[in-house]
Formats: structure tokens, sequence, C-alpha cells
């Protein structure tokens, strides 16, 4: 039996979901200032001792949502294993298990292993002996480890199925029953997913016990016309995207929102160096000084203001032009209210949003919800940027050239007289000392712009352009999208290897009747490798080519040695050009 809860909107704080006082001072030093929506519901079922199957976007903050109670409940002071969470790729792990160590920050004794292919067992194996009370695996390797030592998940209570769809997607369903076997009866579990297809309803009936449900769904929403966009882009290039966002945006005054105080004060501090008027707001600015920042947005001493959507409740400033999206908002509901901040007494309002790969879900949620489109526009380049400022001059300097009144004809006789130069010349040094410390010209702008790489749709994007940068000039990054494919990749020759990677050959082909996706999905299976860790896949006539790591090379071909594609002995073997 599942119990469904409904989603409720009203937020307890932190401190009033019983958790362990370590884990509340280390949220406090993360800078998270109140639960998500996810976490609200499932941090009291999780101390309660409850199995729960969450359902949640990506980017609802799952992460905490079972780290933040799980921590709270262990026995710090027994080293041994006692909580397991599975993640479908080793770049999920890895973060999975950075976010455990953040949370454990204040717990001195609590340890916290990541174990995942690609990387020798040896570290791994003894890590856990060594008394790690959180393994945090992928499913390929923790079975490879399991095969040498049965009893090593016997002391587990505590059991995570973390992205429980994606590890299906990957084929790890087989992975997890052995590893269900070899977990105790007694022990909690639970499971997050962002879709519960019927195979994970299948594994809840037979490996739950009574499971509490959370699921966050999200209800219509009405929205005000508000000219939405958003923007596509990696994580550590939003603070560059932001500049060239804000280089273009014609706006009055702007907020902009992120998820932590942290990120209130970065960018606030990027914007401010480069002599944006800008203040951070965020839940530890104590409230006359709030009220000052509130002000000085109202009458125009600051133009930008980066909050924590904590610390933006109740501001309600007409002079807002433009919504800032910078972090992801954790459901449409906060998204809508957020982007009500503009468009206040019949003005234009403009909401922009950045999307991270793997947030593009929620992008979709959002305009389903609020059925609305939001815009997606590209990063501006170098050209653009170079008209924007050029208009921006023009504005200024127009009303001071019609200006009859305002004009002192003797200083500039006087200086044209002392400086011995015509008006021209005059005008020219005028026009350097104004612009100073930013081009005006093509090759300026994209000299001080870094380049960034292409940010497409999601990661195999980058790398099919062979990790080029973007080609600011004429439009012609957009042609190179347009021939993608796999005609317009075998042209292109001689391929650049992604870096640490190494070519691999098999002798399967299409003759074989092998695809692509038949390889990539033998080489994720069976070697234990994460999707990102596969680069460029070439099949041709009679043979395939494989981007693999360097590292762990020698392991992962001795692994994949009785591996079987189409019916067929895989054989892959590194591949050197020369
Ligand atoms: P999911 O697993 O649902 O995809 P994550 O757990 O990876 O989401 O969280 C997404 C981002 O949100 C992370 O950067 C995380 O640090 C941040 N985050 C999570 N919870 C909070 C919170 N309560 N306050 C601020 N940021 C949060
Ligand atoms: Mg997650």
């Amino acid at each position: 039996m599942t119990q469904e809860i409904e989603n409720t909107p009203a937020i307890a704080p932190f401190n009033t979901l019983g958790l362990h006082p370590s884990v509340l001072a280390a949220i406090t030093a993360v800078g998270y200032e109140e639960p998500s929506p996810i976490q609200t519901q499932s941090i009291p079922l999780i101390m309660a001792g409850h199995d729960m199957i969450g359902q949640a976007q990506t980017g609802t903050g799952k992460t905490a949502a079972f780290a933040l109670p799980i921590l709270s409940r262990i026995d710090a002071n027994r080293r041994e294993a006692q909580v397991l969470v599975l993640a479908p790729t080793r770049e999920l792990a890895l973060q999975v298990a950075t976010a455990f160590e953040s949370f454990a920050a204040q717990m001195p004794t609590v340890n916290v292993v990541a174990i995942y292919g690609g990387a020798p067992m040896g570290p791994q194996l003894k890590a856990i002996r060594n008394g790690a009370q959180v393994i945090v695996a992928t499913p390929g390797r923790l079975v490879d480890h399991l095969s040498r030592n049965g009893g090593l998940l016997s002391t587990i209570k505590y059991l995570v199925l973390d992205e429980a769809d994606e590890m299906l997607k990957l084929g790890f369903m087989d992975d997890l029953e052995l590893i269900f076997n070899a977990m105790p009866d007694e022990r909690q579990t639970v499971l997050f997913s962002a879709t519960l297809p019927a195979s994970i309803r299948g594994i809840a009936e037979k490996h739950l016990r009574n499971p509490q449900q959370v699921k966050i769904a999200s209800k219509t929403q009405t929205v005000a016309r508000i000219d939405q966009a958003h923007l596509m882009v990696h994580a550590d290039q939003k603070v560059n995207a932001i500049l060239r966002l804000l280089e273009v945006e014609d706006f009055d005054a702007m907020i902009g929102f992120v998820r932590t105080k942290q990120a209130t004060l970065d960018i606030a501090a990027a914007l401010e160096a480069k002599g944006y008027k800008v203040a951070a707001l965020n839940g530890d600015i104590a409230q006359n000084q709030r009220e000052r920042v509130i002000d000085s947005l109202k009458d125009g001493r600051l133009n930008i203001v980066i909050a924590t959507d904590v610390a933006a409740r109740g501001l309600d400033v007409p002079r807002i032009t433009h919504v800032f999206n910078i972090d992801m908002p954790y459901d449409p509901e906060s998204y809508v209210h957020r982007i009500g901040r503009t468009g206040r007494a019949g003005r234009d309002g403009r909401a922009l949003l950045l999307v991270t790969p793997r947030e593009r879900r929620m992008l979709q949620v959002i305009e389903r919800v609020t059925g609305q489109k939001v815009a997606e526009i590209l990063l501006p380049d170098a050209k653009v940027i170079l008209q924007a400022r050029i208009r921006r001059l023009t504005q200024d300097l127009a009303p001071r050239v019609k200006d009859k009144e305002n004009k002192n004809v003797e200083l500039l006789a006087h200086l044209t007289t002392e400086l011995n130069c015509s008006a021209e010349d005059l005008a020219l040094a005028l026009l350097a000392k104004t612009t100073e410390g930013q081009a005006f010209t093509l090759d300026g702008v994209e000299r001080e712009q870094p380049v960034l790489a292409p940010r497409g749709r999601d990661n195999r994007d980058r790398d099919d352009r062979g990790g080029r940068g973007r080609d600011d000039r004429g439009g012609r990054g957009r042609d190179d999208r347009g021939e993608r494919g796999e005609g317009g990749r075998e042209r292109r020759a001689p391929l650049a290897l992604s870096e640490g990677k190494v070519r691999c050959r098999t002798a399967l082909g299409v003759r074989d009747g092998v695809a692509a996706r038949n390889l990539l999905g033998a080489i994720l299976n069976e070697g234990g490798l994460s999707r990102d860790a596969i680069g460029r896949i070439q099949i041709r006539e009679s043979f395939s080519l494989v981007e693999l790591p360097e590292e762990g090379l020698e392991s992962l071909l001795s692994k994949l040695k009785d591996t079987r594609v189409a019916g067929k002995a895989l054989k892959l073997r590194r591949y050197r050009e020369d």
C-alpha cells in the first residue's frame, strides 16, 4: 500500500524537521536557506524510518532530501558501512558523494567513499574496510566488488536508489537485483526518481516496505504576459553568460535569483567588478541593510539585486524590468512567483532563465504548467555585443548633441588651440576617454570575452564538435550545427581526440548489423563506465571506432574481452592511426 501525499506549499524551516544539530550546522555552512518542496516532504518521513518513493524533477534538491535525514540517523561512532546510495553514473555518484561530504562536514567520524568504474578497485575496497559509513556507488562497479567480497553490504541499514529511472535506462536492472540480494532485509530503503515507469513500481513492490510516496506535482499556473527567454549554459559558465546577456538586454532594474547565499555574493561581486551597480540580498543580511538595498533599487542608486528566494520575499519594486533566473527555481510555482516581480503597473517585463543540460526537463515542466513557451536565445556573440555597445553610446550622446544650451564653445576653442589639433582629433580623444575599459571593435570585444565552448543541447553535442571554440564571426557556428550528423562528422578528418581519450577499434561495423547505440549499450553495461566517459563512436562499413578513457583502459578492455554485440565478439583493441 502506498499513500500519496499532496504537495503542500507551506515551507517549514530546516530546523523544524528533526535533523541532527551537526547536519543543521552543515546546511548553514553550505548556504541553504530553506528546504525545497521535496526536502520538506521527504525529510520527516525518512527521519521517522519510513521507506519512501520520491518523485520530483531534476534539480529540485533530491540529494539533500535523502542525505540530510540519513546522516541524521546513522550511528556516527560505528565504523562500518551503514548507508548505500546507488547512482546511475560515475559523475552522479561523485556528485552525491561530494554532497554527503559537505553535509557531514561537522561529523568528523563520518567518512564517505565513492565506488565507480574506471578507477582502481583496491583503494575503494580499502576505504570500505576502514569503516566508511557512507558508500555511494554505481551498480556495475559495486557488483564487481560483491563478486569478490559477498559480505560487503552486510551492515547496511539505509539504501538509496537515486535517479532510479536513469539506472534502469542504463540497463542496471540485473545488477540491482544482485545488490538487493546482498543486503540485509532489515533496512530502510528510499527511492528517488524523476519518473516512475512500471519497472520502477515493480522494484518498489518487491523491495520496499509500505513505502510512503511523495510526489512534487505541479498545478497549472497563470502567468502575466511576460516576455520569457531561456539560454542553455553549463553551470561553470553562468557568470560569463550573465555578463554577455547584461550587455544586450535593455533593462532599468533587474532582480537575479540564485539558490545560495554564496552565489548571491559571488555573482554580485562579478558584476560589480564590471561596473554594474549591484548588491546581494540573502538571509544573512540584516533587516535595516535589506531595506537600504531595496530603497537603492527603487531610486536607481542600484540597478541589479542578486537574491535568494527567501530574501526576495515581499520585494516589490516597480522599476524592475527584468527577472533573471540565474539558478533554476525548484518548481514552476516558484518560477511564476519570481517572474511576477516584473511587468508591474502595465510595464513591459522580461524574464530570463539559464538552463543547464540536466535541467532541461524542468524547463519543459515550466512551459507545460504555464502554458507558455519560453523561447530559446543564443549566447550573444561579439558582433551583437559590439552593436549593443554602440547603440548605448549613441543613445547616451544623442541628447547632448541636440542640446543647444550646454555647449562650451570657448573651451573647445581653447583646447584645440592648446593641443594644436582639429575638433575631430579632439572628439576622437574624448571618445577614447569615455569608452576606456570597453572595446569598441570586433577584435577588441572578441579578445575581451573569454571564448566559450559551444553550449549545445547536451554533453554529447559538445564532443561532436571536437572541442572547437565557438566561432563568433558570421554565424558559421550555425552552419556547423546544421551539418552535424554521421555524414558531416566523417568528412571532417582527421578528427581531434577529446582530452584523455584514446581510440579503440572493433572489426564489427554496419555490415554486421551494429549501430552506435548497440556499442554504447554494451560498453556502458559491461564496462561500468559513465555515459560521458565514452567519446565519439564512428560506425563504418567493416569496422567501428570508439573513444574511451585512456586511464584504466587495460582493465576496461579486459572486462570487455568476452562482450558480444549483435551476436558477434566485440574484440575491442586500442587503435593507433600511424
Ligand atoms: P536533483 O537530485 O533533484 O537533481 P540536486 O540534489 O542535485 O537535485 O540539487 C540541485 C542543486 O540545488 C544543487 O546545486 C544543490 O546544492 C542545490 N540545492 C538543493 N537543495 C537546496 C536548498 N534547500 N537551498 C539551496 N540550494 C539547494
Ligand atoms: Mg539527483
